[in-house]
């Protein structure tokens, strides 16, 4: 804790005690020494028995009006007190900071006006007792006063904590993680993670803090250098290697959040790649381009169309700035902008982006990979946009059939049995993972599988947002296809299979189980209509599949509970 935080608490303490001794004790007027008046009492000093004689004072208007202000001043500095010491002990610090210094203001002001009412009204309030002229103010009024500017100045000091990074050691100027402005709050489990507030804190937790905050702790605490220049480089290797983690990391929670519509929560883990980037990479390198699309997406999706041109303008310069540039990083360029285009109407020129992210997409990874085909039902939605609904609907059956061989294959494997978890979630996620993510140690391990998972969580967000769209169109058309319903419904079905099995350490709970059956039922449903049933089987395959892991996992709850 800093010295001025012990100043402002320490000088609280004894502005709360004057204050107290203030309202509790007598002599506010004094007698020649022999007797007195405080707010409540009349007392006289008794030389038969040596003892004080007290008397109620005999209330009049001013006098009630000193003391329901005395009192409420003490209640007020109290309150605020108490709340500061809240906030100290909990992460809290800081936004409550206001309500503190607000309080101790106001119990300066009532002290300030008790104090004033007691000065130019001492003549009613002691009327009844005693001859004025041979009096004068006793200490307690004294103390009154006193207490009046130091109310005002800590309640002052509060509010300006929460201004400046006083709470802060010198040199170190800590910034906020979200917004980068000074800092108040720290993260109580890193420890090398600072917010301007506690709004800020609890978003950058929800976004991505939640998943990294272990993370940070090496890659930001500075550690004691080694003399030897070999040591000095194994260590920067080692925190580079972990920031480039960090960066991949946060990358794809953020775009698992896009693909949920959780635009706003994907802020903080694009920001998070988006610095890390700058900090490994430098400000100018082609590995900030993922972060900087993120960030436009969601802002498109936030609605915010300017802030998200900035960012995608970032990304283009960045782009045209590097001669050969890798199909990956065009492919996504194209999609992102072909997002914006159509977030501002521009269905020409999205359409226009759409087909180049298609073609680098196909480069990279191939026509009939899910990757690529991501890139029709994009095209697809502006084609419906422009009322071409053939068209439409024929990329649409590309899409439904590209995710119907994946997830076939998927599931064959999946039931087949002998595959370990890191050989099908590889599977699942082979084309998805960076250069550079490769096993080797168990830490390492532990960290990879993590990663694989929320970018496998991504993949089915991605998969489930795409498929549930294009059984939504068709549901709503006029002309349905049934077979394009069986395939996008069987895809789903799969989709909601694999998704709570691939890896036990999924929660399997039984919306994942019964959404499988729900879009199996409706598969059959509409594989019933037409003519060709090659696709029954597997359904019904599925459908009793699902039904027994269900079971499976009810009868192993219920073992557990015996
Ligand atoms: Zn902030
Ligand atoms: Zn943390």
């Amino acid at each position: 804790m800093s010295y001025l935080l012990m100043f402002v608490t320490l000088l609280h303490l004894i502005t709360l005690a004057i204050l107290f001794i203030a309202t509790m004790e007598k002599s506010w007027w004094v007698w020649d020494g022999m007797e007195n008046s405080d707010l409540w009492y009349n007392c006289r000093f008794d030389n038969d028995t040596q003892t004080w004689l007290c008397a109620t004072s005999k209330e009049t208007e001013w006098l009630q009006s000193v003391q329901v202000l005395m009192v409420l001043s003490v209640v007020f500095s109290s309150v605020s007190f108490l709340v500061f010491l809240g906030q100290l002990f909990t992460m809290s610090k800081g936004g409550l900071f206001y309500f503190t210094g607000l309080c101790q203001v106001f119990a300066g002001l009532t002290a300030f006006a008790a104090a004033l009412i007691y000065t130019l009204h001492n003549q009613e309030i002691l009327e009844a007792s005693q001859e004025l002229t041979k009096g004068h103010f006793g200490y307690c009024f004294i103390l009154a006063w006193v207490c009046v500017p130091l109310l005002l100045i800590s309640g002052v000091m509060y509010i300006h904590l929460l201004l400046h990074p006083l709470a802060n050691p010198k040199g170190a100027k800590k910034q906020c993680e979200l917004c980068r402005k000074p800092a108040y709050l720290q993260c109580t489990k890193c420890r090398v993670t600072f917010y301007c507030d506690t709004d800020h804190q609890q978003a950058d937790w929800v976004g991505i803090h939640e998943k990294v905050c272990q993370l940070l702790t090496p890659i930001r605490t500075t550690m004691p250098f080694h003399s030897l220049q070999a040591d000095r480089d194994h260590q920067c290797a080692q925190i580079q290697h972990r920031q480039k983690e960090l960066i991949e990391i946060s990358r794809a929670v953020a775009q698992k959040k896009l693909f949920e519509g959780k635009y706003q929560e994907s802020l903080p883990a694009a920001q998070l790649s988006l610095h890390c980037a700058m900090d490994v990479y430098g400000s100018h390198s082609l590995m900030l381009v993922p972060a900087y699309l993120l960030l436009a997406e969601a802002n498109v999706g936030l609605g915010s169309l300017v802030q998200a041109e900035k960012y995608m303008c970032q990304a283009e310069w960045t782009v045209m700035k590097t001669p050969d540039c890798s199909p990956t990083v065009l492919h996504q360029l194209h999609r992102s902008q072909g997002r914006l285009y159509t977030a501002t109407g521009n269905l020409e020129g999205a359409l226009l982006h759409f087909a180049n992210d298609v073609y680098h997409a196909s480069e990279e990874y191939g026509l009939d990979n899910i990757v690529t085909c991501s890139g029709y039902f994009l095209m697809a939605n502006v084609f419906i946009k422009q009322g071409k609904m053939d068209i439409a609907s024929s990329l649409y059956a590309e899409v439904a059939s590209t995710w119907h061989s994946h997830l076939t294959t998927l599931l064959k494997s999946h039931t087949q049995g002998s595959m370990t978890l890191e050989q099908s979630l590889a599977l699942k996620c082979a084309w998805l993972l960076p250069p550079g993510i490769t096993p080797g140690t168990e830490a390492v391990f532990s960290r990879k599988t993590e990663y694989i998972k929320i970018k496998d969580e991504a993949q089915q967000a991605e998969a489930d947002q795409m498929l549930r769209a294009m059984m939504d169109i068709q549901e709503s058309s006029p002309k349905q296809d049934a077979t394009q319903n069986a395939l996008v419904t069987h895809c789903l079905a799969m989709l909601w299979f694999l998704g709570g099995s691939a890896d036990k350490a999924y929660v399997v709970d039984d919306s994942t189980r019964s959404a499988a059956l729900v879009f199996s039922r409706k598969a059959l449903q509409s594989i019933q209509l037409v003519p060709d049933h090659s696709l029954t089987v597997p359904i019904q395959n599925l459908m009793q599949l699902a039904a027994e892991t269900a079971q499976h996992t009810t009868n192993q709850a219920e073992h557990v509970l015996v």
